[in-house]
């Protein structure tokens, strides 16, 4: 959507912050207080009728048999990979570029992260997932970074020719599509988080886990929830891992207005595009009509950028707010997690180059008109 006029004029010194915590809560306000204090004041705290209903919603947004709120997007990933039996000696192939939580999943039930390339869209490299695939595999792990899903034919093809299961990490993508099939509902679960900066954010922690797979659905069911069965009896170990209802009930009040959400997002990520798409000097993510076998829903515009920090430090100066997503470190770069001997050379030199610009609801049109107006200035335009 292109900028509006008053947009382009009313471009004096303002502060446009990364993102907006407070405005989580002014964001559909009314609607989501009202639920609360129904919470509230039934003291309907743990797996109360607003978690089933937020499920059950949830499953029918994106058309899936079962949906699973959990305590967050980190339990949810841990949950699937336990249910697969995956243990000391596995390995589980996932992108390099992601946050900790995807490896911390595996890593935690004492397999082996092997990390792999990104592409030129910042998703997993397909042929990078074949490549390391050994007898050792027990899960591919696809990232859907920044509201963009991987390309799923491809990965969905070698996991079939291999028989392995994929857990897609839908932490960032819930609504964007590949397609015109979900993030989420391509392998055999997808796990979503709703931390308060997700697209669809609750007050605190929380995450849900989807699949059509009945047996995995069972297994959730139980590993959440301390084994407990339907009829409240202990058949397995499993973890609390709940999310509280209250948050339920916040979730199902804001998926409510969630297409308008999408909407916005890609229309900000519009403006960028036309803004910013002739600055050789900047790599856009796919802008939201290039590619019609993708719907992006822009959980953060992450850039490529010469000069990034001279960028970044410049655009503090001017009261914009950005981030380097995962503190400028893909998972394999932290030391001290026996990834030492790791190289990705394309992952490396991409991570040198990468900026997030603002991108979250609280932000207007002439906002986005100052980001583009300053980045531009930056390198002389
Ligand atoms: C946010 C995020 C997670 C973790 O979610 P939490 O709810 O914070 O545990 C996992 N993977 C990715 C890619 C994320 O962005």
């Amino acid at each position: 959507m292109p900028m509006t006029e008053s947009a382009r004029e009313s471009i004096s010194k303002r502060s446009v912050p990364f993102f907006n915590y407070p405005y989580l809560y002014q964001q559909n306000g009314d609607d989501v207080r009202a639920r609360m204090e129904d919470v509230l004041k039934r003291g309907a705290f743990i797996h109360q009728k607003e978690n089933w209903e937020f499920e059950k919603n949830l499953a029918a947004f994106l058309g899936v048999k079962y949906a699973f709120g959990v305590a967050n997007g980190t339990d949810s990933m841990n949950i699937v990979l336990r249910a697969l039996k995956v243990g000391p000696g596995d390995e589980v192939v996932m992108p390099s570029h992601t946050y900790i939580a995807t490896a911390a999943a595996a890593a935690l039930l004492g397999a082996t992260p092997v990390l792999v390339e990104c592409g030129p869209d910042h998703m997993v490299d397909p042929d990078a997932i074949e490549k390391a695939i050994t007898p050792k595999t027990k899960c591919i792990m696809p990232v859907h970074v920044n509201g963009r899903t991987c390309d799923m034919d491809r990965i969905m093809a070698i996991a079939k020719k291999h028989n392995i299961p994929v857990l897609e990490d839908a932490a960032q993508a819930l609504g964007s599509k590949f397609k015109g099939k979900f993030a989420g509902t391509f392998g055999i679960a997808g796990s979503f988080s709703f931390y308060p900066a997700k697209v669809l954010g609750c007050f605190g922690d929380g995450g849900a886990l989807v699949t059509n797979d009945d047996w995995m659905a069972e297994q959730i069911f139980l590993l959440r929830d301390h084994g407990r069965n339907k009829d409240g009896v202990m058949v397995t170990w499993g973890l609390n891992s709940r999310l509280d209802n209250l948050n339920a009930a916040v979730l199902d009040a804001k998926l409510k207005h969630y297409p308008e959400v999408m909407k916005r997002r890609r229309e900000i990520a519009a403006m960028y595009q036309e803004g910013l798409g002739q600055l050789k000097e900047l790599t856009l993510p796919p802008g939201p009509n290039a590619d019609p076998n993708h719907y992006d829903i822009y959980q953060n515009y992450e850039i490529e950028a010469d000069r990034r920090d001279e960028l970044k430090k410049y655009l503090a100066d001017q009261g914009i707010g950005t981030l380097i997503q995962w503190g400028g470190s893909a998972v394999h770069m932290f030391k001290g997690l026996g990834f030492d001997h790791v190289r990705l050379p394309i992952t490396e030199r991409m991570t040198a180059r990468f900026l997030m610009l603002p991108m979250n609801m609280a932000l207007t049109d002439e906002d986005v008109a100052y980001v583009v107006k300053h980045v531009r200035a930056f390198y002389g335009h």
